[in-house]
């Protein structure tokens, strides 16, 4: 009887050490309040599997992108990133960036990267031809730069570049169209760590918890959005930023000498 209780405590205490090893997101969350994170959501592995090939190097850096801006929200992004010194990269859009032009000009004179993404984002029609991309890259090379007055030369694809839906329009079609922008001295860039804010309306602890469990050695590309509902990236953002440099990481804009971080293509 009593070997079979002194098994089961090894047994238990075991467990719980197996448990604690992959628990690192309590860990990292009780650097803060605690009450500020009560539910503790794990991402899902499978949306990890996107990581890129990042050059290595020995320092830990970490770029906050952000896509499909300018909105609404920018300028709160701008404010958060003024106040903690921390650069970042908007990779833009057309679709409001008459609406926020000054708010984009603010952003550039500030220090940030402006990029490009895609003038209309509609995959449909910047993936059926490399002519197509490229117009549609071209319209807002021209808009950014009637607005900061200089060339954008830092582009994410929509998507990224290991986006499988632009083989529905055109097989091969990041291929070509990665192969024009490094032709043509642009520099594109994916990521390495999801906020996963894309979908819906996702909790600010999901995307606190999705950035700051990813963060590790070398670049850390982050991809978050700009948009007019994105208000829980804008809430996860100063978190994010406070346990990072509590972390010893620094914060960096994209430009073209930095580490290449690219996808695998797949299409
Ligand atoms: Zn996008």
């Amino acid at each position: 009887m009593r070997q079979i209780v002194v098994s089961l405590i090894i047994f238990v205490l075991t467990f719980f050490l197996f448990i604690g090893s992959g628990n690192e997101i309590v860990l990292k969350s009780s650097l803060l309040k605690e009450d500020t994170f009560k539910t503790i959501e794990y991402q899902k592995p499978e949306r990890l599997q996107r990581e890129g090939a990042c050059s290595l190097v020995s320092d830990k850096t970490i770029y906050l992108t952000f896509d499909d801006g300018p909105s609404y929200l920018t300028n709160q992004i701008l404010d958060i990133l003024k106040e903690k010194e921390v650069p970042a990269t908007f990779f833009l859009v057309g679709s409001n960036l008459d609406t926020y032009r000054e708010t984009v000009k603010r952003a550039y004179i500030e220090g940030h990267t402006i990029g490009l993404h895609s003038n209309t984002h509609r995959y449909n029609e910047i993936y059926a031809s490399l002519d197509a991309y490229v117009n549609d890259l071209k319209i807002l090379k021209q808009r950014v730069k009637s607005i900061i007055k200089e060339n954008p030369r830092i582009v994410r694809l929509p998507g990224g570049s290991s986006n499988v839906v632009s083989r529905k329009y055109k097989k091969g079609i990041v291929t070509e169209v990665t192969n024009y922008l490094n032709d043509k001295h642009y520099y594109y860039f994916d990521w390495n760590i999801d906020s996963l804010d894309a979908s819906g309306r996702v909790s600010k602890e999901v995307i606190y918890n999705s950035v700051v469990n990813n963060l590790k050695m070398g670049a850390n590309v982050v991809l978050m959005h700009d948009t007019n509902t994105k208000q829980t990236t804008v809430e996860a953002l100063p978190l994010i930023i406070d346990y990072a440099k509590a972390n010893g990481y620094t914060f960096a804009r994209i430009t073209k000498n930095t580490p290449v971080c690219h996808h695998h293509i797949n299409n």
